[in-house]
């Protein structure tokens, strides 16, 4: 691909505000140049790529704005492909401000939010997956959107999903070719194969479709809910989990942050425990399953934690709750609370009644290390976010994997039944269709001035 060196385009790339220092970046044809007739120190456009230079910015009057480094990055080997300068200057409103305004004096254009990441996607340093994923990246705030958002613009799966889509590129154009026979019956491609490179990209999407709800939950906090009889401990075991979470921020040196009300991170995946309001007011806590209210708050959540009083509730009754949980579809975990006071024997019909194994924790004593292993593991088994393996997190993605996959249903079905090639050309083009706009290889102007826009200015 050849590279493509545009007007140049400045911004600030460091978060606005005052701070030690500020890194302006300056990208396109002559960026070097541009910033070189405003340094006082070495030629910069004699200087190596890749190499940091000392020296001052100067005004029109040939006054001293500020003490800076400029750090030369020659195209393509730079973010965007194209010539790129990053200046680092003490990090004042006011600095910035006379650097950018200097800088466009002598022709550099203000970027567009997104704009560096555009140019560099234009220029084939990624592809669009790995783009929103630099999007992605700097937006998250937990450990886990973090390595979801690395993942992808490491290659992630669009890299399997690209070769995959030639592969279906050389099949569509021998369907097509068929149909240039018309009525002649010949047959270039070869039904079985095709069929099992179908079968095959959908085996690739599904994974990656079925991650998309815990994905999201991932970047945007896990919903999570406690429900339980009054008395179960609910209001004792939200604040033994909030108050951990207290101790753990005050400990990290210099944060003053109040810890968020009602998050928590687990193993770096964040829950929101959502409702808690009526578990702060004791006198609020009317909560048998079988309430509407709590039901509503079972189908707002992704995750329920049900809890129990194991000292106080008789077999058949957890049976009964759990039934209602079961019809509600939703994850849950069962939590049998005040284990302190449970006998072996009580845990056992508990566990008989239920079918199923109990998470046993005292909140009063704040032993629940046992609850927080069994929220990180619930979501870890249903994201598959062991290191290494993709997840979707964007909307856009999961749409255009979805759209892909139905498109192959309906082309595997078409196949079996028989259809003309003409109707399996049409599915097969809507799945590449889908499959090329997810990667970037299909798009549009409208498409990329979305996407791009929704990045903050100097990305
Ligand atoms: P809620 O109505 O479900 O919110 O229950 P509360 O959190 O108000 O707790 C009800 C009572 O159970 C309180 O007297 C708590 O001190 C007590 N309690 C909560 N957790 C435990 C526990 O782990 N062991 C024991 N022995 N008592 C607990």
């Amino acid at each position: 691909m050849s590279i493509l060196q545009l007007e140049p385009i400045a911004a600030l790339a460091t978060a606005p505000g005052i701070g030690a220092i500020a890194v302006l970046r300056v990208s396109g044809e002559g960026a070097i140049e541009v910033v070189n007739r405003i340094f006082k120190g070495k030629d910069l456009s004699r200087q190596a790529s890749h190499t940091v230079h000392f020296g001052t910015l100067r005004d029109e009057n040939g006054g001293i704005i500020d003490e800076v480094l400029v750090t030369i990055f020659r195209g393509p080997h730079s973010f965007t492909k194209e010539d790129v300068v990053e200046i680092s200057c003490h990090g004042s409103d006011y600095i910035i401000r006379q650097i950018l305004q200097r800088l466009t004096r002598e022709g550099v254009r203000l970027a567009r939010p997104g704009e560096f990441t555009q140019r560099a996607f234009l220029n084939g340093q990624f592809d669009l997956v790995q783009a929103e994923a630099v999007a992605d990246l700097i937006a998250a705030d937990s450990e886990a959107s973090h390595r979801a958002a690395l993942t992808q613009l490491r290659g992630g799966f669009s890299k399997q999903l690209k070769a995959l889509r030639q592969q279906l590129i050389d099949f569509v154009a021998l369907v097509e070719l068929e149909l240039d026979f018309g009525e002649e019956d010949v047959e270039f491609a070869k039904r079985e194969q095709l069929r099992s490179l179908m079968l095959d990209i959908r085996r690739v999407l599904r994974p990656l479709i079925d991650s998309f709800s815990a994905g999201n939950a991932i970047k945007n906090g896990v919903p999570t809910v406690i429900v339980g009889k009054p008395n179960a401990g609910k209001s004792t075991l939200l604040n033994a989990l909030l108050n951990e979470e207290k101790a753990i921020v005050s400990e990290i040196p210099g944060t003053t942050r109040d810890v968020i009300e009602d998050e928590l991170f687990i193993d770096g995946i964040r829950f929101r425990l959502i409702d808690t309001a009526g578990l702060r007011h004791t006198t609020d806590t009317i909560e048998a399953i079988g309430v509407e209210r709590t039901q509503q708050k079972m189908r707002d959540a992704a995750l329920i934690i049900y809890l129990f009083d194991g000292a106080n509730i008789i077999p058949a009754e957890l049976k009964a709750a759990l039934a209602d949980i079961h019809d509600s579809g939703k994850p849950y975990i069962l939590v049998g609370n005040k284990a302190d006071v449970t006998t072996a024997d009580q845990r056992q019909q508990l566990e008989a009644a239920a079918d199923e194994s109990i998470t046993w924790i005292s909140a009063r004593d704040e032993r629940i290390d046992e609850l927080k292993a069994a929220l990180s593991a619930r979501v870890r088994t249903d994201a598959a976010v062991q290191t290494g393996s993709a997840v979707v997190t964007n909307t856009r993605h999961y749409e255009h994997l979805t759209g892909t996959d139905q498109a192959l249903a309906r082309a595997i079905g078409g196949l079996d039944a028989g259809v003309t090639a003409d109707w399996l050309a049409m599915d097969l083009r809507q799945a590449l269709r889908h499959l090329g706009e997810l990667t970037g290889e299909v798009t549009t102007d409208d498409l990329l001035d979305s996407i791009f826009s929704r990045f903050c200015i100097g990305k």
